[in-house]
């Protein structure tokens, strides 16, 4: 099937055609992550996309189906340094970046194959990487943008941050992990504290309790002493303090928690940071300065229970916060950093996704909810390297925030520099160091791909992606665009599940139950593939069943038979008169037809699938292909049965074409050719004028009827081809007498 793939390549089939006179059709591809693999589920998310774009392509649409990858940020970092065995902190920056740059070439190229190796009918030249040039550019570009609508700004705040990548998060690369905890009750003196954290003792600044509680009534605004560190520290009183709770007195470190923060921001605490950028005790934990959190903590305890400072050990099961790319527990620390302004806007991006048709529609809520759940601006200022950099300098003496011409963009401030004095006449400038976060950049793909076209686009038609990515790419291009354009940015969003094996069970390494796309495609090819990928229910998640692609396999065999068996008896042009039986199946072919298309257009895409399958099998194999032969071996109403035979055969194929573009190409090359490609044929159009009830009526009696004899046939354990004397028939099916009679192999039919 290779051959086809070269094929649509060489002749440019799913080429952006801006000349195109059909109404546009455009697609927020997902841009996959190059350090990453393509694993079942990118192979059956893609599938569904491209189902829907192909079956778009065949109604005369004019087709945006771009292709990019996302390859700048913390994954190709990370894989970077694994693949090549070095260290980005321990590099250059340049040479690191270099590197980075250089193993993405060598990589890209076999990686995209994978996608084309599912069938995926995008225009790989309208293509781009999240670190190009182009999308420098434009991440660039709009970053001013937004600073100067004063929707961005650098403020030193408590922030998410991962002390194993050295870098700030945003709150959804957060994961929950429950990990097994103990919590210790920990003698202040005039009262207990239980915590999980006792390596924060040295940044405890507060006591909080509750004004409810009779316990502690009469300690509010005391004086405590916290153990080993010594430091003098208030009781206060909050509403937020659970009275059931631990003891309900709860320590108050820079920064323990969320909670810690807000009491940090209204009651006007001290800073103290006990644990550094790099995940180790500061200064101010003394003699465990240096150590790691872990190390530290152990070492507390034991400190504490030296000085019989512990009351009480409770072994617990603890939900923290872990930072999906490495899972470390994130901490939250004191740093400068860039945000976009999303927390006053909430509703309007609720708004936004109201406007937008959600498949599945209860998704939504998901989005809703992770809006209102937010507690942060969204950060996009990263640590790290091998990023699109800030096109921003700082004035050496007076602090003033120097930002790039748009007209030299590209920058990269450490290299460049601003081309003006600061007002305040100053030349000397410091670069801002820091990277953006990919999601900065990757929630520009409707713009990203407005430039690749060289047209604006009023709303992209489609964006298809899985739901473990609605609160971060799916909710920053909503952020994005209502910044941009104040509009949403699609007309319609499809989510896929997650493909998990055939038990039900999530696929991973350590379960040794992962299916890999290319073994799957080696086996069955890539048409079977897409035959089980097409069982999709969206939002949903789906197994992955040997015997779905068994009987895509199956399928496969069954319509290459029956195109062979019909190939000599093809043709195109219509006679005078149709026969009565044709007429007939033209009919119920139409139904279909309308039902398929109907059914496309809802993304019902299972629905779709079986409606043509079960035509193909029943109607057409089982029934019309056995009423024609005595016909077509007889000589008689010939044209009639070929005219029927083509035309039926070919629409047949063009329904199965989004779904199994190979196979249906390898046959329409060989029997219908016309157009270079099936793929750019129209889909099969229901005819209004084509319907006939009465003789519709009549030709379902009849294979009732045949199926009857069949199955008589079948019981008495005799060939089908065995004759029959007498059969009866209870209702008139004036026309069809012959075919029963010939099919059937009736000597006499009695009404
Ligand atoms: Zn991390
Ligand atoms: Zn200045």
């Amino acid at each position: 099937m290779k051959k086809w793939q070269n094929y649509w390549e060489e002749n440019q089939i799913y080429k952006f055609n801006k000349n195109h006179k059909g109404e546009t059709y455009s697609v927020d591809t997902p841009p996959p992550t190059i350090s990453g693999k393509m694993h079942i589920g990118h192979a059956s998310s893609y599938t569904h996309e491209d189902i829907i774009v192909r079956y778009e392509r065949m109604k005369n649409k004019k087709i945006i189906f771009p292709f990019g990858t996302d390859d700048n940020g913390l994954p190709t970092e990370k894989f970077i340094e694994k693949e090549k065995n070095v260290s980005s902190k321990r590099m250059q920056r340049n040479e690191f970046i270099e590197l980075c740059n250089k193993t993405l070439e060598e990589i890209r190229p076999q990686f995209i194959q994978n996608w084309k190796d599912i069938g995926l009918s995008c225009d790989f030249d309208l293509s781009y990487s999240t670190i190009d040039k182009r999308c420098q550019r434009i991440s660039q570009e709009h970053f001013i943008n937004l600073f100067n609508k004063n929707l961005v700004y650098k403020k030193e705040t408590p922030i998410l941050y991962c002390p194993t990548c050295e870098t700030a998060v945003a709150q959804a690369e957060l994961e929950n992990k429950n990990i097994p905890s103990v919590f210790y009750y920990i003698d202040f003196g005039k009262l207990t504290i239980a915590t999980t954290r006792p390596e924060l003792l040295s940044s405890c600044v507060a006591i909080f309790v509750n004004n409810k509680d009779p316990r502690y009534k009469n300690l509010i605004g005391e004086k405590i002493t916290v153990p080993i560190f010594k430091n003098q520290i208030t009781v206060l009183a909050d509403e937020k303090v659970d009275l059931e709770k631990g003891t309900g007195a709860v320590m108050c470190s820079t920064f323990g928690d969320t909670t810690d923060i807000e009491w940090y921001m209204t009651h006007n605490l001290d800073l103290k940071t006990s644990i550094s950028k790099k995940g180790e005790m500061t200064e101010i934990a003394k003699e465990f300065q240096g150590m790691k959190i872990k190390e530290a903590r152990e070492k507390i305890v034991e400190k504490l229970r030296a000085q019989k400072k512990i009351i009480k050990e409770e072994k617990i099961d603890h939900l923290v916060n872990v930072h999906e790319r490495c899972g470390t527990e994130i901490e939250i620390l004191s740093t400068k950093q860039w945000f976009i302004k999303i927390l006053k806007n909430k509703n309007k991006f609720i708004e936004r996704g109201r406007e937008i048709n959600w498949k599945p529609k209860h998704l939504i809520h998901r989005y809703e909810n992770w809006i209102n759940n937010l507690k942060w601006d969204w950060c996009i200022s990263r640590q790290r390297f091998f990023g699109i950099p800030f096109p921003v300098w700082f004035c050496k003496e007076c602090g003033e925030i120097i930002l790039a011409d748009k007209k030299d963009l590209p920058v990269d401030p450490l290299i460049q520099r601003p081309k003006k004095k600061c007002r305040c006449g100053s030349n000397t400038f410091i670069p801002e160091k820091d990277v953006m976060d990919t999601w900065a950049t990757s929630s520009l793909t409707p713009q990203i791909l407005e430039d690749l076209i060289g047209q604006k686009l009023i709303k992209i038609n489609l964006r298809a992606q899985a739901h473990d990515i609605i609160s971060t790419w799916l909710f920053y291009t909503i952020v994005r665009a209502e910044y941009i354009e104040k509009k949403a940015p699609w007309k319609e969003i499809l989510i896929s599940g997650f493909v998990l094996d055939k038990k039900g069970e999530k696929m991973s390494k350590s379960k040794n139950n992962i299916v890999e796309p290319k073994t799957v495609i080696e086996k069955y090819g890539a048409d079977a593939l897409r035959y089980w990928a097409s069982n999709v229910s969206f939002g949903k998640d789906i197994r992955y069943d040997e015997n779905e692609l068994k009987n895509g396999k199956r399928l496969i065999t069954k319509i290459i038979n029956a195109t062979n068996f019909a190939a000599k008896n093809l043709n195109k042009a219509k006679p005078d008169r149709l026969y009565i039986l044709d007429q007939y199946f033209l009919i119920k072919l139409n139904k279909t037809i309308k039902e398929v298309n109907m059914l496309f257009e809802k993304r019902k895409i299972p629905q779709a699938k079986e409606t043509i399958e079960k035509f193909f099998w029943n109607s057409f194999c089982d029934n019309y292909l056995e009423l024609v032969k005595w016909r077509i071996y007889g000589d008689k109403e010939k044209e009639s049965a070929k005219y029927t035979l083509y035309h039926s055969l070919l629409s047949i194929l063009k329904m199965f074409a989004p779904i199994m573009p190979f196979i249906t190409e390898d046959l329409y090359q060989k029997y219908f050719k016309e157009y270079k490609s099936i793929h750019i044929t129209s889909f099969p159009d229901f005819d209004p004028n084509l319907i006939d009830e009465d003789l519709e009526k009549k030709g379902d009696l009849m294979i009732k009827y045949l199926e009857e004899i069949r199955k008589i046939k079948t019981e008495k354990g005799v060939s089908q081809k065995a004759e029959i004397k007498e059969y009866k028939i209870s209702k008139d099916i004036s026309g069809f007498e012959k075919d029963l009679k010939e099919t059937g192999n009736i000597k006499n039919i009695i009404l």
